[in-house]
């Protein structure tokens, strides 16, 4: 059944949370966030936040559990990839790019390798959790590889012998240097989205969409 109120998911807890709410916030939203509930009412509009991990939400906003959803594009363009090598279709708006989330998937190896373009590396094994993104910068270079899976702690790879260089995200370096590895070339820059369910809504959801976005753009403005 569909509820009338508009359904937003937000990373519950990691480098999303904070922004995401504040954004909620700055647009007027009131919300009571008490720590562990899932779903929290906003008290002043007829929206609700569901509070989930950031890798569900762009499976929730493409088969319309919630309305909209604020993600990473590094996580939604990895999970289009990874559907489309599996034939299935993936489909979400992109309402808007927003201006927190900044990142950068960078290949990195260790501070003593010689690196001299993506070809150093053909044929070496490559960890990382974003397989669909590091096989994409290589497919379009002709260049084979291995990847190596690891859903975390991915910077300690090399150190404890599972792979020859790594595929992670990156803001400052810190984590790079303290695993004595250097950072060799970006594949990907991201920066957290506001994204919509690719059906329709009901007028009363799409209307109040529409009052939201102006409040973003604005708030985005007087940042810069
Ligand atoms: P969850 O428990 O929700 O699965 P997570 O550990 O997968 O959390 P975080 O590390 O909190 O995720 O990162 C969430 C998103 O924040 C990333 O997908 C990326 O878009 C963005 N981000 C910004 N800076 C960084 C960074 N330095 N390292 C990792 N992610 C970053
Ligand atoms: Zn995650």
């Amino acid at each position: 059944m569909e509820t009338q109120r508009l359904r937003i998911a937000m990373q519950k807890s990691g480098r999303l949370s904070q922004d995401s709410q504040a954004l909620f916030k700055s647009c007027g939203l009131k919300i009571n966030l008490r720590e562990q509930r899932l779903i929290a009412h906003v008290e002043n509009m007829p929206i609700d936040i569901l509070r989930v991990r950031d890798d569900d939400i762009p499976g929730l906003v493409m088969e319309g559990v919630v309305d909209l959803g604020i993600i990473g594009e590094n996580v939604l363009e990895e999970v289009q990839l990874i559907r489309a090598s599996q034939g299935q279709p993936f489909a979400v708006k992109t309402l808007k790019q927003l201006d927190f989330g900044g990142c950068r998937l960078s290949l990195a190896v260790p501070d003593d390798v010689n690196y001299t373009g993506p070809e150093s590396l053909a044929g070496k094994r490559i960890a990382t959790s974003y397989p669909g993104l590091l096989g994409r910068f290589f497919a379009e270079r002709d260049i084979p590889f291995k990847s190596v899976m690891l859903g975390g702690s991915v910077e300690v790879a090399p150190r404890a012998g599972l792979a020859d260089a790594i595929c992670d995200l990156v803001s400052t370096g810190a984590t790079l240097e303290a695993n004595g590895l250097k950072e060799v070339e970006v594949i990907y820059r991201s920066k957290a989205v506001l994204v919509q369910a690719p059906n329709p809504l009901s007028d009363a959801k799409q209307k109040l969409i529409d009052k939201l976005l102006p409040r973003i753009q604005g708030m985005q403005q007087a940042r810069e």
